[in-house]
């Protein structure tokens, strides 16, 4: 089903926990073994809502149990990618622990109501800065256990890679929470480094800097030193070494440096290239080895103090972990021995975030929890270390998804629907054409021992249909007829399929095909552009109503006119995906049919990355962003960032609205004299457009 996946999802994992006592063993299989226990995973049929489909019903219906928050819990799989910060409440609402297990949660939905309430509509992106806090401490808390189980006689000193998320609360917070810690910061560009210097204010934290650099970077970053800073440039390019050498002799201040290794140990996945021989960044073993002697040369060979790799993000296996902090931990000791001032060891990020909660090496997931990483990190290197006698180096990890993505929640509501009619046209009175008494007929004699034929037969005389009515032999309403035959059987087919365990390869689209569309209020290109970049899943489901049984399959269609702005792939125990199972929108009343109760959906765990890599569009602009802090009574509004405004996006491609409106005005004007429009439209008009300009760019409900 769906697309192909880069892995076989299997292992359970033991969840993350601040919370464990004994560390769990370390590595599990590796990912090629693992194929058979995937099987004992697999699709569990009892979850099926196969019985359930209001737009298509079946004749023998099995009467279906009561649909309760568990079977929602199990459905939209929050244990597995939400623990423990969401879960369902009796009421059918998502509640939000944004402490974790630590106690205090708000119910999600009240939550968005009071938000609407203050002006603050949809799509809203919901920051829980609890959360950002409740990862931060887990982290540490999981290499601070494992220094201690392996008596490892070095510490931990993470940093934050800024390119995940940028944002100045964001980042205020994370250095906040961090300073118990002496938690740092990573730049991986000039703007970034700007932004670390600034805000980083924790003594003996450590300012990783990474990327491209020119002579004011490598400069900036060195006098750095002198604020009391701990500044480490990262040599990426073998060009920097020489710019470095150059810094110090003309500031006459010794940089702290260190090299960025290609790791010959193969990524996998989307980043797989990021390491390899031919990997964007990083110095070749024979560029270190130059490296080594430039500064040798230039006496600062006590300068290079730190190794650095990074094999990409979402890195899904451990095997893969393991094979790279092996082959990182020999270069680090090889370096000591060559006579650099080895002190640190920095693994990059990678640490990756369970998606769809399988526990497995599949792509949107993982098959490892941080303390497993925690522990390869610390016994790999303390093993190579002890075999040499040399000193145990620092730590540090650039773990960024792992820490920014489960705080953002983002809400959006579902503007209106479309739907595939499936019940059959009434029989005509005078005789029919052949064509659509053929399809009759295939309709009634649709049963569980001829379903796959029946389809070809409805999809053959659907063709046929359309290919007569070509010829002029049939009217238009005969073809609606034949059409509307033809989705009826695939609905009645589509039923059976859902009971089956195995689904003909020529059948598998059939759900895609009869599935709902869903409009939400929303661009994806701005809020979750890796959707549609790189087939990123993220967990999607309802905010409300979980008590309810959700009888439509949907896929989602965004604001955007762009045929990609769309979400199509849903997260599942098994692969993907290809619909979503929602609930059908509820008219608020019979006066007016075509408005709806509202019914918000969620996004989860798209903190990292999705903000800053959000484009405009079709000019849909930031949307509204809201951090909420939990307090004894409830919570707090800590930050409220207003979205776009129509004129801030319109700026950004040049254009002034006074200018715009000044132009309506002249226009209207004109209009006006030549008895084209009348004051009170002209008046309208005006009005809407000056209001419009200064409001959001999302739809408002
Ligand atoms: C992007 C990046 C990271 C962050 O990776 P995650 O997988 O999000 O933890 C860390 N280090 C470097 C050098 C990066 O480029």
């Amino acid at each position: 089903m769906g697309k192909q996946s880069t892995g076989v999802k299997a292992q359970p994992e033991q969840p993350d926990s601040l919370q464990t006592n004994g560390v769990q063993a370390s590595s599990q299989a590796p990912a090629s073994s693992q194929a058979k226990a995937a099987q004992a995973q697999h699709h569990d049929p009892s979850l099926d809502l196969s019985s359930s489909s209001p737009a298509a019903p079946s004749p023998e219906k099995v009467p279906a149990k009561a649909w309760t928050i568990e079977s929602s819990e199990e459905l939209y799989r929050i244990n597995g990618w939400g623990e423990p910060y969401f879960s369902i409440n009796a009421a059918g609402h998502i509640t939000v622990s944004p402490k974790g297990d630590r106690g205090g949660s708000l119910d999600l939905f009240e939550l968005v109501n009071a938000l609407k309430q203050r002006n603050l509509g949809l799509p809203l992106l919901i920051r829980f800065s609890d959360i950002l806090q409740d990862r931060i401490e887990r982290l540490n808390a999981c290499f601070a256990k494992a220094i201690a189980r392996y008596n490892y006689p070095g510490v931990y000193r993470g940093v934050f890679p800024t390119k995940c998320n940028q944002q100045r609360h964001l980042i205020e917070d994370l250095v906040r929470f961090g300073k118990p810690h002496q938690f740092g910061l990573e730049a991986g560009s000039k703007p970034e480094l700007m932004i670390a210097l600034a805000m980083l204010d924790t003594p003996g934290a450590l300012v990783i800097c990474n990327g491209y650099k020119d002579r004011e970077y490598i400069e900036t970053a060195t006098l750095a030193q002198r604020l009391g800073h701990t500044p480490i440039i990262v040599l990426e390019q073998i060009e920097e070494v020489e710019l470095a050498i150059e810094a110090s002799r003309n500031l006459g201040i010794q940089p702290i440096l260190g090299v960025r290794a290609k790791l010959s140990a193969k990524g996998i996945g989307r980043w797989g290239t990021s390491a390899g021989d031919r990997a964007k960044f990083g110095l070749t073993v024979p560029e270190i080895i130059k490296a080594v002697e430039q500064l040798k040369a230039a006496g600062m060979l006590d300068a290079l103090q730190l190794l650095h790799f990074h094999i990409g993000s979402q890195i899904s296996a451990i095997s893969v972990v393991k094979d790279a902090i092996r082959e990182a931990s020999q270069i680090y000791v090889e370096l000591a021995k060559l006579g650099a001032n080895m002190k640190y060891l920095d693994v990059g990020g990678g640490l990756a975030v369970d998606y769809d909660g399988s526990k497995t090496n599949f792509h949107a997931s993982k098959n490892y929890n941080m303390q497993n990483y925690a522990n390869d990190v610390v016994a790999e290197i303390k093993e190579a270390c002890e075999e040499r006698n040399l000193i145990a180096p620092t730590l540090i990890s650039e773990s960024g998804r792992a820490i920014a993505s489960h705080q953002s929640v983002l809400v959006f509501d579902v503007l209106g629907t479309s739907e595939v009619v499936s019940d059959p046209p009434e029989p005509a009175e005078e005789k029919e054409h052949l064509i659509i008494r053929n399809l009759y007929e295939t309709y009634h004699a649709i049963a569980a021992e001829n379903y796959q034929e029946a389809y070809h037969d409805a999809a053959q005389f659907k063709e046929e249909a359309v290919s007569l009515f070509g010829f002029g032999y049939l009217s238009l309403t005969e073809r609606a007829r034949a059409e509307r035959l033809y989705w009826a059987c695939c609905a009645k087919i589509l039923e059976i399929v859902r009971q089956q365990d195995y689904v003909p390869d020529d059948l598998e689209d059939l759900e895609k095909i009869m599935a709902s569309i869903y409009y939400v209020n929303l661009s994806v290109f701005q809020s979750a552009p890796d959707t549609w970049a790189i087939d990123q899943l993220f967990p999607i489901m309802p905010v409300h109503r979980l008590d309810e049984e959700p009888t439509r399959r949907a896929t989602l269609a965004d604001l955007t006119c762009d045929s990609d702005g769309k979400i199509d792939q849903f997260i599942d125990l098994w692969d993907v995906k290809s619909v979503l199972e929602l609930h059908p929108l509820k008219r608020k009343s019979e006066v007016t049919p075509s408005a709806y109760e509202p019914y918000y959906l969620a996004m989860f765990l798209n903190g990292a990355y999705q903000e800053i890599m959000g484009n405009l569009h079709n000019l849909f602009g930031d949307t509204n962003a809201i951090h909420i802090k939990l307090t004894p009574k409830g919570y707090q509004i800590e930050h409220v960032v207003k979205g776009d405004t129509m004129k801030e996006v319109l700026g950004y491609v040049q254009y002034d609205s006074e200018d715009l409106i000044e132009n309506i005005r002249r226009r209207s004007e004109q209009a006006l004299q030549e008895n084209r429009i009348t004051l009170q439209e002209a008046q309208l008009l005006l009005q809407n457009y000056e209001r419009s300009l200064s409001g959001y760019t999302y739809l408002s409900s």
